[in-house]
């Protein structure tokens, strides 16, 4: 049984005093409350630190929204592995769409940063999904596909249960984006475990976590975890306020 996920990525949100107040009222909630649903948050690397240590004994992971391959070096601007796990941090988010089209991320540096962090210790969380118009001319499928087989390259097998994956169809997210129907993200969830089991086997794709993202609200959160593909959630808008989140917890939790 694979364990099921909520976690929210902020994306370029909050300042100091807004992250300890989110980070403070969520560490109440599971304490109190103990869910059974892995939780994470992926804050900006100006509050990672204080987040880490804030949720330090907390059943929390906290994680990156990016980092460079490289341990160091003439890259300015950019953050490196070794900074990563030294600021506590358990994850690192990579490859997700807004990088892809704003910052030139491809799928070749999303596979150089996969091998990095896996070699320092942190779990990829590696963000796949079609633009609306691979999906108008028919090649979700090939586009996403490609994208986990070029993501996942080299990454030794024994490995494999340490990463996972979250499909984020690009039109479905953001203050434009229009969420899956869950059964079409079921599908598209399905090729990705076919692609991890032709890379290595059916054993190995059943240890992945893949969770969806793209306009997930209270309102639709169980329809999505309650596919057979999906294990989990990755939410942007409606999880910025920590009472959505906790909401989105629940509802997980408590089915529809
Ligand atoms: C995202 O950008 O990864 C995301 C899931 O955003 P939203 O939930 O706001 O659509």
């Amino acid at each position: 049984m694979r364990k099921i996920w909520v976690g929210t990525g902020w994306k370029m949100n909050k300042v100091l005093a807004e992250a300890e107040a989110y980070a403070l009222t969520l560490r109440e909630f599971v304490e109190l409350e103990s869910p059974k649903a892995e939780v994470f948050i992926v804050p900006p690397f100006t509050v990672l630190r204080k987040v880490c240590d804030l949720l330090k004994t907390a059943p929390v992971k906290v994680g990156a929204q990016n980092m460079h391959w490289e341990e160091r070096g003439a890259h300015t601007g950019e953050i490196s592995p070794l900074m990563v796990k030294d600021c506590g941090a358990h994850l690192v988010e990579l490859g997700h769409s807004e990088r892809r089209a704003q910052f030139g991320e491809t799928d070749f540096t999303v596979n150089k940063k996969v091998l990095a962090a896996l070699r320092h210790g942190l779990s990829p969380l590696v963000c796949v999904g079609e633009t609306a118009s691979e999906k108008a001319f028919g090649v979700a499928k090939e586009s996403v596909v490609r994208q986990v087989k070029i993501s996942l390259r080299n990454v030794p097998e024994n490995r494999i249960g340490d990463l996972m994956l979250a499909y984020e169809p690009v039109w479905a997210i953001g203050e434009s984006g229009t969420p899956a129907e869950p059964e079409y993200a079921n599908s598209i969830q399905g090729f990705i475990r076919e692609a991890i089991s032709e890379l290595y086997d059916d054993k190995i794709a059943q240890q992945v976590s893949l969770l969806y993202g793209g306009s997930v609200n209270t309102e639709n959160a169980s329809s999505f975890v309650k596919q057979a593909e999906i294990d989990g959630l990755f939410v942007g808008r409606a999880a910025w306020n920590v009472d959505g989140f906790i909401q989105l917890i629940q509802r997980v939790e408590k089915g529809p």
